[in-house]
């Protein structure tokens, strides 16, 4: 793998890149143990209120150039006690409680005030901020209609917006999915497909679906130096996502080698700690090209 990798000249904008990431200051990472926070049920709903949680930003960058083509937004709950949280601690109690409605709706909000504040710095055509919504929030498409109304407001290119839906998600409620995806259509929002690559065997009922991306999953980009197998469906997954006219995203990319392969593969843009971690908003900003 990886043959013509140094010809294309990209080697050394990723050493460039290795070092930057390795300067950056650790981030906290609540999987250690010394932070193992007990979430109490209200707890999330008042910090919410008291304006704990943030939304971070992760760069996605074009595979060719590795410029900054957009980002995904992660929420984070900067714990008083425990320091940043990531959403497997607070997501499911969100989606019980029905705070993800409300949540959401912020998430949103905050990614539109960012695209409108950047505009100008915003120069590439494919440019867009993706949001995550959980198949809860699939339950509640009139909420999703005043959210992308409101985001419309801000009389924004509606393509500077993506929206995540989990491949698992879309296929469990597949009519359900299929109507709030012509709703985000009709606002010329765009639709990414993540976690993409699980359930292989259901390509044909997306390829119907108007998705303009698909998230090539990250525990597939995982085992790329390792696993022939793996480069062999990475490889497919790309071929047959591009033939069906979408796009192509990698995340969790790690390494350079992960790197070359998917651009090798022509997978067109790549998201991963190799090229940024999630960041908080300013952070990000200071990443992009000044005007
Ligand atoms: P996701 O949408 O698949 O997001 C990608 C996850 O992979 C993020 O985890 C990100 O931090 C992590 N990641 C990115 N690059 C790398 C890498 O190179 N290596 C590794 N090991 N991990 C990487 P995070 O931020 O913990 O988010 C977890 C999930 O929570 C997301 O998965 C998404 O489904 C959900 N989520 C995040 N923000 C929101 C939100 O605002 N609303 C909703 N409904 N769900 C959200
Ligand atoms: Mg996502
Ligand atoms: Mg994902």
């Amino acid at each position: 793998m990886a043959k013509n990798s140094d010809e294309l000249g990209f080697t050394s904008v990723f050493r460039t890149l290795l070092k930057s990431e390795q300067e950056e200051a650790p981030h906290v990472d609540p999987t250690e143990p010394h932070a193992s926070p007990l979430i109490i049920p209200g707890d999330v709903e008042r910090a919410f209120e008291n304006g704990e949680f943030r939304v971070y930003y992760q760069p996605k960058v074009l595979a060719t150039t590795a410029e900054i083509v957009g980002a995904e937004a992660l929420l984070r709950w900067q714990h008083p006690e425990f320091g940043v949280l990531t959403p497997n601690y607070f997501i499911p109690g969100m989606e019980k409680s029905g705070l993800i409605h409300e949540v959401g709706a912020w998430v949103l909000r905050r990614v539109s005030e960012l695209n409108l504040a950047i505009s100008s710095r915003i120069t590439n055509p494919s440019w867009n901020i993706a949001v995550n919504v959980s198949p809860v929030q699939f339950g509640n498409p009139a909420y999703l209609r005043a959210l992308l109304r409101a985001a419309k407001s801000l009389n924004l290119p509606n393509q500077l917006l993506e929206i995540e839906l989990t491949e698992t998600a879309v296929l469990e409620s597949f009519n359900q999915a299929a109507e709030l995806m012509a709703l985000i259509r009709e606002y010329g929002v765009t639709i990414a497909i993540d976690d993409f690559g699980v359930g292989f065997n259901s390509i044909s009922h997306l390829a119907r679906l108007p998705i303009s991306a698909v998230k090539i999953d990250a525990s597939f980009v995982g085992r790329l130096e390792h696993s022939e197998v793996d480069r062999k469906i990475v490889s497919a997954l790309i071929r047959l996502s591009h033939d069906l006219g979408m796009k192509t995203v990698a995340e969790g990319v790690e390494t350079m080698p992960q790197a070359q392969f998917l651009l090798e593969q022509n997978c067109q843009l790549l998201q991963g700690f190799f090229f940024g971690r999630p960041v908080p908003q300013e952070e990000f900003v200071a990443k992009l090209p000044a005007i």
